[in-house]
């Protein structure tokens, strides 16, 4: 168990969620997270201790509390921080934790500070995890500002789509889910979402016949593909918006259709991560239960077994599944 820093605490994991990056960091490593590494970032537990508080950062975490938060948090004193563009910071990227797959995981000061909450008693742990990815999806959903009444298509049928829809409709928006999963369509089918399935019909016919040949108000790509960023702006209205929520290796190049862009007015937004405020969000949209994230838990695995967790999740066997120690 760590001994927590000052201003920090220890958490005792009783949820961690897998995502696409610990998968991806699993098959063939990461940028920043070089495998064998300590890996995990989606989790929730109960403060198992609590470094000294100074009159600086009293944080009022006590032992035994369950807290959900969220793996990073800016510093809140940068170009970046005092500009509202809190998810670009300077430092919030490398002072970031990984390592939720394991019995206890240190939160330091400047995360307990900004990113941490008292886990509400009608949620489960496993529920509370959902604080980073939905705090992801709330970002994009406000970077992208969808008019009410808008129709935004989300390509993919993976957690974040699932989450997008959701948020999107909360927004007013109709979500129009993309994708050639059976299993995932029908659970977006059971959430209430709009569906398109990719492998019954083409995508583009079907979003121009579900928008009066326009194309979509807004297009949102959440596959981390670079075939479907390049598509994406063919799915979009004249004068519409692409957000390209699905990160891609950092020496990717992507081609765009200069008309596209120029003459039909596609406008290319790139959301990522999030701020202290969509964190906040995430967190009520949880605590009041508008958005349903249980059912995208596929299955539950001790800590144990986490090898055969990823080796099903690498075999396309689930949406997300719970890791509990
Ligand atoms: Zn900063």
């Amino acid at each position: 168990m760590p001994v927590p820093a000052p201003g920090g605490i220890v958490v005792r994991v009783r949820a961690a969620l897998t995502d696409g990056t610990d998968l991806k960091a699993y098959r063939r490593g990461h940028p920043q997270m070089p495998m064998p590494s300590r890996f995990g970032h989606e989790f929730s537990g109960d403060v198992a201790a609590v470094g000294t508080t100074d009159a600086r950062a009293p944080h009022g975490f006590a032992v035994g509390d369950p807290v959900m938060c969220v793996h990073s948090a800016p510093c809140g004193a940068c170009y970046w921080c005092l500009h509202g563009q809190e998810e670009l910071c300077e430092t919030v990227m490398a002072t970031k934790i990984l390592g939720a797959y394991a019995d206890y995981i240190e939160v330091p000061a400047h995360i307990v500070a900004r990113n941490c909450y008292p886990k509400p008693k009608g949620l489960s742990y496993a529920q509370a995890a959902f604080l980073e990815p939905l705090a992801c999806v709330v970002h994009s959903v406000e970077f992208l500002a969808p008019q009410p009444g808008s129709t935004v298509a989300v390509l993919g049928d993976g957690g974040f789509g699932l989450l997008h829809a959701q948020v999107l409709r909360l927004h007013g928006a109709h979500a129009l889910l993309v994708g050639r999963r059976a299993e995932r369509l029908e659970l977006a089918r059971s959430l209430e979402i709009d569906c398109v399935d990719a492998r019954d019909e083409l995508a583009l016919p079907a979003i121009l016949a579900r928008t009066e040949g326009r194309g979509a108000d807004a297009v949102v790509e959440c596959t981390g593909s670079p075939a479907v960023w390049e598509e994406a702006p063919s799915y979009a209205r004249r004068g519409g918006t692409v957000s390209l929520f699905g990160g891609l290796p950092p020496s990717t190049d992507v081609r765009f259709s200069a008309a596209r862009l120029h003459y039909d007015e596609v406008r290319l937004i790139a959301p990522f991560h999030f701020g202290t405020k969509a964190v906040r969000r995430a967190f009520e949209l949880l605590r009041d239960g508008e958005v349903e994230v249980e059912p995208l838990i596929t299955q539950t695995y001790p800590l144990e077994r986490i090898a055969q967790a990823f080796a099903d999740l690498d075999a396309g066997l689930g949406l997300k599944f719970a890791v509990v120690p």
